[in-house]
């Protein structure tokens, strides 16, 4: 009994430890006797907790605040320089390591391009781009977060699937902790991007929201009431491969007329490609192969009606798709983030369009559906802010 006692007290204390440092990291600057008020521990408590955090260099101390008839309060608040994170994105064609800080500002950067690596060399890859981002790390390193593509449980830290990568049930998280010592977090990419965005992104004017990654495939990250969603097998927002197109096209996951297989940008550079060269007018013509979502938003607001057609037909696809997920979770905030972003506002309206015509106009009209914030490093930053929210209890909320 007495041993349960003594395991409950230290879980109450790490518990009330966790409390104190989130409540000073969503309201800083902020005073002893505030986070007091706001947690409903004592004064007394609350000190003793915040010393511990100044002593393990978490929390500084900035100042005094306004007086309230007594001596001025100091202020605290959570150094964002107090730890950095190693933050990846094990993107579909480069690999992305960064060292973040506590408010999610990339420090440094390293970009690892690659052609069709083995499973062996692309976690040989991450092995390498995290020795040297710790070899370079300036302050204590907090642990280790990863986005990656495909369906990952980030309990286990288990990779089921990441076609590219032609990564099946990988253990990438153990694999990680084993070799370098340090706490690691995985998720799906889509799910990383939706953190960044929620923590870091434009200012928050509701608890819930989803963020929609359009690169070489489709998927989304949700966040509802706080917290990230991802579901009972951490496969939440998978909407990439849901049924969308007439059922003719062929998808990489070996069924017919996903999303993907219109609304991706992998799909739609292809299409503005083929379309190009059947139509030598077009302002299409690309003779370096090399198509960019910008230069068909560019030939778009030219006036050429092929790369119109393409930007319309992808954005369609993925607002009807939007639609439903509105539907399902009355969630009326979306972000679109990924390399499709380049397609711009008319991509913009297109999905807005179709959501309006598939979905209750009184939901739709409500809906804000807006273009992310176009930072390549989203993934990077989103994984370093889940493996932070875990170490540390900070919370999701501002
Ligand atoms: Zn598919």
């Amino acid at each position: 009994v007495r041993q349960l006692t003594k395991a409950t007290h230290q879980q109450t204390r790490a518990y009330n430890q966790q409390l104190v440092l989130k409540t000073i990291y969503d309201h800083a600057p902020t005073s002893r006797a505030d986070v007091a008020r706001m947690t409903g521990l004592t004064r007394t408590s609350v000190s003793q907790l915040v010393d511990e955090s100044l002593a393990a260099g978490l929390v500084e101390e900035v100042g005094r605040g306004r007086s309230s008839g007594g001596k001025a309060p100091i202020l605290l608040r959570v150094d964002p320089d107090a730890r950095e994170i190693i933050g990846l994105d094990v993107g579909e064609r480069t690999f992305v390591g960064a060292l973040v800080d506590l408010r999610g500002h990339v420090k440094q950067r390293l970009e690892l391009p690659f052609t069709r690596p083995s499973a062996e060399e692309a976690v040989e890859l991450i092995h390498r781009l995290v020795t040297h981002l710790r070899r370079s790390a300036e302050r204590p390193i907090l642990g280790i977060g990863v986005g990656t593509p495909g369906l990952v449980d980030t309990r286990s830290g288990t990779v089921h699937w990441a076609v590219n990568l032609d990564w099946q049930e990988l253990p990438l998280g153990p694999l990680l902790e084993k070799r370098h010592g340090l706490p690691v977090s995985i998720a799906n990419d889509s799910h990383a991007a939706a953190l960044a965005e929620f923590m870091f992104g434009s200012p928050r004017k509701a608890d819930s929201m989803v963020v929609i990654k359009v690169g070489q495939g489709v998927g989304a990250g949700i966040v509802l009431e706080g917290r990230l969603y991802q579901g009972d097998g951490s496969a939440a927002g998978e909407i990439g491969h849901v049924g969308a197109a007439d059922r003719t096209l062929p998808c990489r996951c070996g069924s017919v007329g996903c999303l993907e297989t219109v609304a991706s940008v992998r799909a739609m550079l292809e299409r503005a490609a083929g379309l190009a060269r059947s139509e030598p007018a077009s302002l299409l013509h690309d003779p370096a192969g090399a198509l960019s979502p910008a230069a068909v938003a560019d030939a778009a607001d030219r006036g050429d009606e092929t790369a119109r057609a393409v930007i319309d037909e992808g954005g369609r696809a993925l607002g009807a798709a939007i639609a439903g997920v509105m539907s399902a979770l009355d969630v009326r905030r979306f972000v679109l983030v990924g390399t499709a972003v380049g397609f711009g506002e008319r991509w913009l309206a297109a999905v807005r369009a179709e959501l309006t015509c598939r979905a209750l106009r009184r939901l739709a009209a409500t809906t804000d559906v807006q273009l992310g914030r176009s930072s390549q490093d989203i993934v990077a930053v989103g994984a370093s802010a889940l493996l932070m929210t875990r170490e540390l209890g900070l919370s999701l909320a501002r």
